[in-house]
């Protein structure tokens, strides 16, 4: 590690390939890359990994431990590519045995854009959302049944899975209107026949003034009515169901003119989707519904758009993730760079300057190395050739090498003394 560090400290420029080396091979990990764009990463490794090697050939420099990174990086993203490949069958499997809800889930969970490239996933993708929205209607039918027979709790339950799965259909939304209402007639009729006709005339008097507009009335009435009838709370159903037909008559009263411009709107939504500027498109969207806020395209087109702006998020998070993570580590490497090239006498980080270098000390020895001789038996097969090995002492020389450093702050001097081995 120290040799390294020292290598780079004396060799600013050996930084750049093993940073370029370092910063492509960190792609693999974060699954941002695209099939075509895998192989530029290989090509980019092995060019950054080339000019390096260059490098540590001519000036004796330490390369392997970058290799190794590379590799093992290599190797973390080949298996999470495998994993989630392993997902994708796990997904497979599960719409298979009509387990919908966990196939997409899974689906949801794979990151790889090279698998989300890929044919089996978009077509998988493609049943699994067929067939979640086939199982939406039976059940959105189911609940209608339940409606229609009165069974409210049950078509209540239907309602909440339906919208577990999908929040934003349309349908179970229309449907908790209904079983509101359902609610609504519930709790009326259980009220005593003397409330029941006074709160009959109240509807009367408010939607008479509701019509005429005249919606400051209208509440003033309303709330006469909480303040003389103690046993009509404020939140309780019906009164909530009076005061929401005060407030949604006002607002559309005050919106209508607003409202013909959502034709000239949704169309500049639309036209805004397909630009990809999905944030002004779910603005406007939004803006839609205030006015309308039953307009189904606008719906639509807003469930779309979020859709998008969450994937685009989740997009350029991982991108920052990858660009953060290759920052700390430059970050780290100058750091270390700095500290191990601080000056003893002062102090200070990044303070060494090499002044000389030369041999001091040559020491003659040997290192164990093997040899093949070529052998010829002879036996009742006639000649046969073949190779044996055997170890031999190579002479080799022991060089002491003197660097000579000075601080670029204080100019002290110190050396450092090093001993190569190299054959002879
Ligand atoms: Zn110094």
């Amino acid at each position: 590690m120290k040799k390294i560090l020292n290598d780079l400290a004396e060799n600013p420029a050996y930084m750049i390939p093993v940073l370029i080396f370092f910063g492509v091979s960190l792609l693999h990990i974060f699954p941002v890359l695209g099939t075509d764009m895998r192989v530029m990463v290989y090509i980019a490794q092995g060019v950054s990994i080339a000019w390096a090697s260059v490098f540590a050939f001519r000036r004796k420099l330490v390369l392997w431990p970058f290799i190794v990174i590379g590799l093992l990086f290599v190797i973390a993203g080949t298996s999470m590519y495998l994993l989630e490949e392993r997902d994708l069958k796990k997904a497979a499997e599960a719409y298979a045995s009509n387990d919908v809800l966990k196939s997409r889930e899974i689906l949801e969970s794979i990151n790889s854009r090279e698998i989300q490239q890929s044919k089996e996933y978009l077509q998988l993708k493609d049943a699994v959302q067929q067939r979640s929205e086939q199982d939406m209607k039976i059940l959105v039918k189911q609940a209608r049944s339940e409606v229609k027979r009165n069974r409210i709790e049950e078509a209540r339950s239907i309602v909440g899975r339906i919208l577990g799965y999908d929040r934003d259909n349309e349908e179970a939304a229309d449907l908790v209107e209904t079983i509101k209402g359902k609610d609504l007639i519930t709790s009326e009729k259980q009220l005593p026949p003397e409330m029941a006709r006074k709160l009959k005339s109240l509807k009367r008097t408010v939607n008479a003034h509701i019509k005429r507009k005249k919606f400051d009335r209208a509440r003033k009435i309303f709330d006469k009515f909480l303040s003389e009838n103690g046993e009509v709370k404020r939140d309780s159903l019906i009164a909530l169901s009076i005061n929401d037909k005060i407030e949604t008559s006002e607002k559309n009263a005050l919106y209508a003119r607003e409202k013909r411009q959502n034709r000239r709107r949704l169309k500049e939504a639309l036209g805004l989707f397909k630009e990809g500027r999905y944030e002004k498109s779910e603005e406007l969207a939004e803006l839609i519904l205030q006015y309308d806020p039953k307009n189904r395209a606008a719906k639509k087109l807003l469930v779309k758009a979020r859709t998008n702006i969450r994937k685009e998020r989740e997009e350029s998070l991982l991108q920052y993730k990858a660009a953060g993570s290759f920052l700390l580590f430059v970050v780290l490497m100058i750091l270390l760079v700095r500290f191990i090239t601080r000056c003893p006498s002062c102090g200070k980080h990044g303070a060494r300057k090499v002044v000389d270098e030369y041999e001091t000390d040559r020491r003659e020895s040997y290192r164990w190395g093997t040899t093949w001789d070529s052998i010829t038996m002879y036996g009742s097969g006639g000649a046969q050739h073949g190779t044996v090995s055997r170890s031999v002492q190579i002479p080799t020389w022991i060089i002491t090498m003197r660097t000579d450093y000075s601080c670029r702050y204080c100019s002290y001097e110190w050396y450092v003394e090093t001993d190569v081995q190299v054959d002879q």
